[in-house]
């Protein structure tokens, strides 16, 4: 990606003070989904991870991430598959649950869409405190599956979201558009 095309995602993302709750600076990203040209270089810049790291599957996590994932995989021509909330998925699945801030939140897959000969590129749009990639990172080896890589459009520093997906993402690549 050119410095260009950085600055122009940068400019489409929207700082959204005290949403969902007074504290919290909400990372809005329907600016960037908006411009073609934008999301063309988001689109791009993902199936390029798919290649560079052998992935032959991409996992969106509920809910930017199937937004950002989905067009990826088409590019890259691999299959996607959705890591959804607890309770929404129709087949078998299986499940993996990890702590909030207050209580505790559950993901799941079917697990019949991945398997020992996957390669998984995993993609939200933020990294904040790390939760949900962990878990998903975790969800995903259970099927026997190894992991790319995980792709996110940003990462909230100041949480450290990244030192506790340290141990779930082992030696595969964090890449940080
Ligand atoms: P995490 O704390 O890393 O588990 O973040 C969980 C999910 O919440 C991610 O999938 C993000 O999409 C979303 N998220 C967390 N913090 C923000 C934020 N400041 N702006 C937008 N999305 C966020």
């Amino acid at each position: 990606m050119s410095e260009a095309q950085r600055r122009l995602l940068l400019e489409r993302i929207r700082d959204v003070p005290d949403h969902p709750k007074p504290g919290v600076v909400f990372k809005d990203i329907t600016p960037l989904l908006a411009d073609p040209v934008a999301l063309a270089v988001v689109t791009d810049t993902l199936a390029a991870i798919c290649r560079r790291h052998g992935a032959t599957k991409v996992a969106g996590l509920e809910a930017r991430g199937f937004i950002l994932a989905a067009p990826a995989a088409v590019r890259a021509g691999i299959g996607f598959i959705p890591v959804r909330k607890a309770g929404k998925l129709p087949g078998a699945t299986l499940g993996q649950s990890y702590e909030l801030e207050y209580g505790t939140a559950e993901i799941e897959l079917h697990a019949e869409d991945l398997g020992p000969s996957d390669r998984v590129l995993v993609i939200d749009d933020v990294l904040a405190t790390g939760g949900t990639a962990e878990a998903s990172l975790r969800l995903i080896r259970r099927t026997g599956a190894d992991i790319a890589g995980l792709a996110v459009l940003m990462e909230l520093g100041f949480l450290a979201g990244r030192e506790r997906l340290d141990p779930a993402l082992g030696t595969a690549p964090l890449e940080v558009l």
